[in-house]
């Protein structure tokens, strides 16, 4: 495949030590040349491949020195864009890297759209789809174990899964053919049934074991959506402000997002927690008084964990028992504060009503409990069967509405076998099934999903 030569910034907006603006393309090296100067007069074209070179950037409309840099030449085919890349590092004033941009942009390069070396890559067969996605999920990551999951899919974990399972089905299919194309023999059509069954409900605990994976690896990539609740003056406002404080905030840059609702991610022993609507708690200390009963209620029903908050100090209120009820059968930790105080509260019925939930005891105003409660959170998360460091997690939501739909037809194709359907048209949905599992990692994508995909991407990646 032929493509111009693209390039951008590909280090984050600000101020940062050092930017990079990034080459990719049949030119890159050439364009580098016009404008990079060295000393010893090297040119980019006659080093070895990837090697890094200092000197000096020149801007051949003044022909005055622009800016100290260096170089990082890889030539293609061993480079993230299977294509000549060069990376110019500049000091990382805003002005001087767009200054280097420019000056390349001048000498010939085009502007890269947003993805748009992630699309090459993928064009260029360096990688496939769902590590292009996973690219993007590194960039986006908010923890280490989000990053994990994310560099594991990049490393190409779930495509091999996938591919292995599509060679089932086709081995499945093969199977079908010789059933169709020698009818007469009876043990043939016996053996096929016997196959077709095996193989489609290894396929099938497969793709469900996958999406078992899916809830979790969802949360590592957006955050478990967190809400605190509790009468006003428990310590809400008191608990947010320590589990910030206690955990780096997260930054987080997603594009495009206008929330009504304000979130705040912090990062527990690993599990990314989305604080949701902590402007409700921060300023009007009461979340059904800021956005209303029915808007808290839908807040409270999205929620994949509430932290239920009592004052140890105070009798137990008829709000209190309401609270209980409102967030019963979702995953709750309630957090009894205040222990510093007097005890007031039954903590007898406390138990009741937490029922099997986690429950600790805190004193935000001296800083104990606090462990404990991150503990109940981590131990909240990773008590399922998932949580391995290596695990092959799904979590992007376009694989998990594909795996979704390869479980129904593969299981519609079981369901055919066994009620003893033509042979075809459980054929049918074993083909369908193997299409789609091929859509995730990109095999008969249509071109504008494609499009659509790398769009979604940070400038410069
Ligand atoms: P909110 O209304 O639920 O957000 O409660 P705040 O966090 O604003 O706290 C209400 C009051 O309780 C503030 O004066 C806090 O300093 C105080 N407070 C919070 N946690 C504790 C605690 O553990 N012990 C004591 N004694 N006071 C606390
Ligand atoms: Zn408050």
């Amino acid at each position: 495949m032929e493509f111009d030569t693209i390039a951008a910034i590909s280090t984050p907006p600000g101020e940062g030590a050092i930017a990079i603006v990034r080459l990719s393309g049949d030119e890159a090296i050439s364009i580098a040349d016009k404008v990079f100067r060295a000393p010893g007069s090297k040119t980019l074209s006659t080093v070895p491949s990837h090697t890094i070179h200092y000197g000096h950037l020149i801007d051949p409309s003044t022909g005055r020195t622009a800016e100290e840099v260096m170089v990082s030449l890889m030539k293609g085919p061993k480079t993230f864009t299977r294509e000549d890349v060069v990376e110019i590092n500049c000091h990382g004033g805003i002005t001087a890297v767009n200054r280097v941009l420019q000056i390349v942009l001048n000498e010939g390069a085009r502007l890269a759209e947003p993805g748009e070396f992630t699309k090459r890559a993928f064009l260029n067969g360096r990688i496939d789809l769902s590590q292009a996605e996973a690219v993007m999920d590194l960039i986006r990551a908010k923890t280490d174990k989000a990053m994990n999951v994310a560099l594991n899919q990049v490393e190409g974990r779930l495509s091999k899964l996938i591919q292995k399972l599509r060679q089932e089905i086709l081995e499945t299919l093969a199977h079908v053919e010789v059933n169709i194309d020698y009818p007469e023999y009876d043990d043939v059509e016996e053996m096929t049934h016997r196959v077709l069954l095996e193989k489609s409900q290894f396929v099938q605990s497969e793709i469900d074991r996958l999406l078992r994976t899916a809830e979790q690896g969802k949360i590592l990539r957006e955050g478990l959506s967190t809400v605190i609740v509790g009468r006003p003056n428990v310590g809400k406002s008191s608990l947010l402000n320590a589990l910030v404080q206690e955990n780096k905030a997260i930054v987080t840059d997603i594009p495009g997002t206008t929330r009504d609702v304000i979130e705040e991610y912090v990062n527990v022993r690993g599990v990314p927690l989305r604080l949701v609507d902590t402007a409700g708690i921060r300023e009007t200390e009461d979340i059904v008084e800021r956005i209303g009963v029915e808007r808290s209620r839908k807040v409270l029903k999205e929620a994949d964990l509430i932290l239920l908050v009592l004052n140890y100090s105070d009798e137990l209120s008829q709000e209190d028992e309401n609270l209980f009820e409102a967030v019963d059968g979702m995953d709750v930790i309630v957090i009894v504060n205040k222990t510093d105080l007097p005890p007031k509260i039954n903590m007898e019925r406390v138990r009741e009503l937490a029922k099997d939930n986690r429950l600790v005891t805190t004193s935000l105003l001296e800083e104990q409990g606090i462990d404990e409660l991150e503990e109940a959170v981590a131990s909240l998360f990773f008590s399922g069967a998932v949580g391995a460091q290596d695990m092959t997690y799904v979590s992007n939501s376009r694989h998990i509405a594909l795996l979704n739909q390869a479980n129904r037809s593969i299981t519609d194709a079981i369901n055919g076998v066994e009620s003893g359907v033509p042979i075809d048209i459980v054929q049918i949905d074993l083909t369908r099934t193997w299409e789609l599992l091929g859509e995730i990692i990109g095999e008969s994508v249509h071109e504008s999903l494609i499009d659509q995909l790398f769009s979604q991407f940070c400038l410069g990646k």
